[in-house]
């Protein structure tokens, strides 16, 4: 069975929770786009996926305990808008679609190590470096696990919005190269946040913009 077929298979038999159904809904839509999955989808597809059959082996009573907040490594979001500030992109975020845009907190904010999330230039809330959630009542459950999905796999939220809107995640601009397309992202943003372009699917990389004000609370 393909990685695919067992997504799909976990889907119907509605045991995918929520906190990773934003994730496999937006591989289940890429995958129906392109026809297949990138390596580092298919890597994180099957992660899940056996994350999700240890479970289902026989073990005690299937008590659900969900968990208060996501546990994230945001650091690799963080190095990326380290990187762009670097460059001089003193406002650097990157768009999720929906008019949805994170940013890093700075180094030297009230929250280092931070991502905050913006709706159409509007503070929604931040999620900060020990994986705590601080949302606004206002965000919905789809724009949570957006953002929930993008701390989670920064570099595949960047190809879905690539492929879904024909822009670069960072700056907006048309993609006009097949290999931005495919990265979700284009060869200049690439050099200013620091990520691979062109040449292999960074292993681990991220995504962002330059056009909101970052900073809220
Ligand atoms: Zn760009």
């Amino acid at each position: 069975m393909t990685t695919i077929q067992k997504l799909q298979q976990l889907m119907q038999a509605q045991r995918i929770r929520a906190n990773d159904e934003g994730f496999v809904l937006s591989l289940l839509r890429f995958a129906q786009i392109r026809g297949t999955l990138t390596t580092g989808q298919d890597n994180a597809a099957q992660r899940l996926i056996a994350r999700y059959e240890q479970r289902a082996t026989p073990q005690a009573s299937t008590a659900s305990t969900v968990p208060t907040f996501t546990r994230v490594d945001l650091s690799p979001i963080v190095r990326m808008f380290d990187a762009a500030r670097a460059h001089g992109l003193r406002r650097a975020s990157i768009r999720l679609g929906n008019g949805l845009k994170v940013s890093a907190a700075s180094p030297t904010s009230a929250n280092p190590g931070a991502i905050y999330v913006k709706r159409d230039g509007d503070y929604l809330g931040k999620i900060t470096s020990e994986g705590r959630e601080f949302f606004s009542p206002s965000m919905t459950s789809a724009e949570k696990e957006l953002v929930r999905e993008f701390a989670q796999h920064p570099l595949e939220r960047a190809t879905v919005y690539g492929h879904a809107t024909g822009q670069c995640c960072f700056c907006g601009r048309e993609l006009t190269d097949a290999r931005s397309v495919a990265m979700g992202y284009g060869p200049i943003c690439a050099d200013h946040y620091g990520l691979d372009w062109g040449h292999q699917r960074a292993a681990q990389s991220v995504d962002v913009v330059d056009d909101v004000r970052t900073q809220a609370a």
